[in-house]
């Protein structure tokens, strides 16, 4: 973890930036286009999007554009709750992929675990991952029950789990149950969706001479957990990563570890609507 573009070694030995870029909400066209243009400008390789982003084929041009060769890149995308099952799932890949205006992703995820569909939804993605047109498979929004529900049918354990996760809630729990799996954690909403206003941090961060937002980064890269801040502000995109030429010390990382009080901002993978 030495720079932007440094990457951790997936279950699959894919090597997956540790960092990347968010574009939930991020509008398809000239927005999103010159977000993901200025973060690659500033170093990033990894691009996080979603099929219900709606924001797909702007992720693509920006890549097209970018100048930055495709194997240097790491995009992922997900596969939205309304098209689960074996056959619809195959079909939202294919339908991605064009969008995207790419022959594979190296990601390809679960968007949230949609009971009774799940299970048929994660076979189209090991044929998918089967002819390569996924670098690697996962999950997102898993509980442990969840994964143990998938694994006991699984031919491929997920290469990531992506969850929110922030100081307000740690998910010490599923961190250790994914590390047991060998299942990489990946957090959304990191910047708790631009919440940033608590006293520790703004305290931590004015020691280090850092922001709040570069301190959460920061603990999240020393717990080893992939991490992929949202933001369309070009200032934001480069502060975001402007997060190796400090380490916070054991007593700071407990002091945020500390803050954890199981809140979430966005829903419960046991209890959504969607
Ligand atoms: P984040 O926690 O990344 O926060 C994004 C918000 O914080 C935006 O409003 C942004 O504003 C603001 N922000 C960004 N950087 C800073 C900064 N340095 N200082 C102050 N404010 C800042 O939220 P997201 O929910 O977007 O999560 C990140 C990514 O995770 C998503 O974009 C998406 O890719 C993924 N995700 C996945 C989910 C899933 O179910 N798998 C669910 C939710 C998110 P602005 O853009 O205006 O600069």
């Amino acid at each position: 973890m030495t720079n932007v573009a440094s990457t951790v070694t997936l279950n699959n030995g894919v090597a997956m930036p540790q960092f990347g870029l968010g574009v939930w909400k991020a509008k398809d066209g000239a927005e999103v286009v010159e977000a993901v243009k200025a973060a690659i400008a500033a170093g990033y390789r990894s691009i996080d999007t979603a099929a219900v982003y709606g924001n797909e084929a702007g992720v693509g041009q920006a890549i097209q554009e970018s100048g930055v060769p495709r194997e240097e890149l790491f995009i992922t995308t997900k596969v939205w709750n309304s098209e689960q099952g074996y056959e619809t799932t195959l079909a939202a890949f294919e339908a991605s992929l064009a969008k995207l205006g790419l022959d594979y992703v190296d990601l390809y995820l679960v968007h949230w675990p949609v009971k009774g569909k799940y299970k048929e939804t994660w076979k189209a993605l090991e044929k998918i991952y089967a002819d390569g047109k996924a670098r690697a498979i996962g999950v997102s929004n898993f509980h442990p029950h969840h994964l143990d529900d998938l694994l006991a049918d699984a031919k491929v354990v997920p290469a990531v789990n992506q969850v929110e996760l922030h100081p307000l809630l740690s998910q010490e729990e599923l961190r250790r149950y994914c590390d047991e799996k060998k299942i990489y954690v990946e957090a959304w909403s990191p910047l708790m969706q631009g919440n940033l206003d608590l006293p520790v941090l703004q305290e931590i961060a004015s020691r280090y001479g850092k922001t709040p937002a570069q301190v959460i980064l920061r603990w999240h890269l020393q717990h080893n957990i992939i991490v992929i801040p949202k933001s369309v502000t070009p200032s934001r995109i480069q502060e975001n990563a402007d997060l190796f030429d400090f380490e916070l010390n054991a007593e700071d990382l407990a002091k945020i570890d500390a803050l954890n009080e199981n809140r979430r901002f966005g829903a419960d993978p046991d209890n959504f609507n969607f």
